[in-house]
């Protein structure tokens, strides 16, 4: 068995491993070797150790070795189409400062990943404390192609299919640059936090459109093109409601923030995206409540294939919708529409990060690609 300091690293990090004898008993290295490892992680800065912090077994408590998580930082961006955020975060995901940026997806990506950059960096000068920055990362409202990691042919995103969104910001940023799907980065931002020992997570987002971010065994489950959980875009059987995308009758043109502010407006409530069916949803009021009821049942009808497909264990909802009406419009078609196994251990809930969820979850997605077993058996052997 090949157990470099990357590997041990990873030990560290996902905290199988917390002390030397934790290493020892699980990759079978001498005592020797374990200490190399162990010394090298530290010269390289990336692991610590906090003596006799370890677990007590009688007698002197070991040495504490943790995956130090705020020698560097991520600055991260999450787009979506009206408002998009940057955060600025340590290495295991925790936000330090944060930044609302209003530009409009339609911009296109130029001035969107400007504005972006701009703000990140802002981010950087006042809120780093001067630590390195490592690496940053950008999650879009569309499907990723896994082997270009460009947006491949995003249905609400004009003028951004196959755009080089990574090379851009090392342009201007030059680090590493990671770009995922949204619902993924959320989906990981939420499994990691909150349900680390499920093996099968799914995330639904209903904003101003809809999408799906799939965790499988610890890691988020792409497809063979990028096009896993885009699932806003399925079309429903007599419906003829026209999409953005240019079919008529797809789940996003009827159940999404966007359907139903255009249902609100034809009510004389003005409401222009999914975060205005948000805002109207806190403030009860009764149309958006009973609009975003009926969107849950739409949704679930989705879902139910879903559900028995992956038979995942959670299924989060998220996004500006998110709300006790959306869960409970979901759970009532979707429960009749499954059978029992696919759902009996099945638990629905709304995202328990709410807006962060993105930003955690891309900054852990960055870390985990910068800091792999094979780029640090890679760097340390270097
Ligand atoms: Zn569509």
């Amino acid at each position: 068995m090949t157990s470099g300091p990357g590997d041990v690293l990873q030990l560290i990090r996902r905290a199988e491993a917390n002390t030397r004898r934790d290493i020892q008993q699980l990759t079978g290295l001498s005592r020797m070797t374990v200490a190399q490892r162990v010394d090298a992680l530290m010269d390289a800065g990336l692991v610590i150790e906090d003596a006799g912090a370890g677990g007590a077994t009688g007698g002197r408590r070991p040495d504490r070795l943790s995956f130090h998580v705020d020698r560097s930082v991520l600055a991260v961006a999450t787009v979506d189409t009206a408002h998009s955020r940057t955060a600025l975060t340590d290495l295991s995901g925790r936000i330090i400062a944060s930044d609302a940026v209003d530009v409009a997806i339609s911009e296109g990506p130029e001035r969107v990943l400007d504005a972006l950059a701009a703000s990140m960096r802002r981010l950087v000068d006042e809120a780093s404390s001067g630590r390195p920055l490592v690496g940053t990362g950008i999650s879009v409202p569309g499907p990723i192609d896994p082997s270009t990691r460009r947006p491949s042919q995003p249905p609400i995103m004009p003028g951004w299919d196959a755009y080089p969104i990574a090379e851009h910001l090392a342009e201007v940023i030059p680090v590493p640059t990671f770009v995922e799907n949204d619902a993924d980065a959320m989906a990981f931002g939420e499994q990691s936090t909150h349900f680390p020992g499920s093996n099968a997570v799914c995330l639904i987002k209903v904003s101003t459109g809809i999408g799906a971010g799939l965790v499988i065994n610890g890691s988020v489950y792409h497809g063979i093109d990028g096009g896993a959980g885009d699932i806003g875009h399925i079309r429903l059987a007599g419906e003829t409601a026209i999409c953005q995308c240019g079919s008529r009758g797809c789940l996003a043109a009827v159940a999404s923030g966007r359907a139903v502010a255009v249902k609100l407006d034809e009510l004389g409530i003005p409401a222009g995206s999914g975060r205005d069916v948000g805002r109207l949803l806190q403030a009860g009021n009764v149309d958006a409540l009973s609009l975003t009821h009926e969107a849950g049942r739409r949704i679930g009808e989705v879902m139910a294939t879903v559900v028995s497909m992956i038979n995942p264990g959670v299924l989060v909802v998220s996004g500006d919708l998110a709300s006790n009406e959306l869960l409970g419009g979901l759970r009532e078609t979707l429960y009749p529409r499954s059978l029992p196994r696919a759902t009996r251990n099945l638990d629905i809930r709304l995202g328990e990060l709410g807006e962060q969820a993105g930003p955690i979850g891309m900054a852990r997605i960055v870390t985990d690609a910068l800091y792999s077993a094979d780029a640090i058996n890679h760097r340390l052997a270097a």
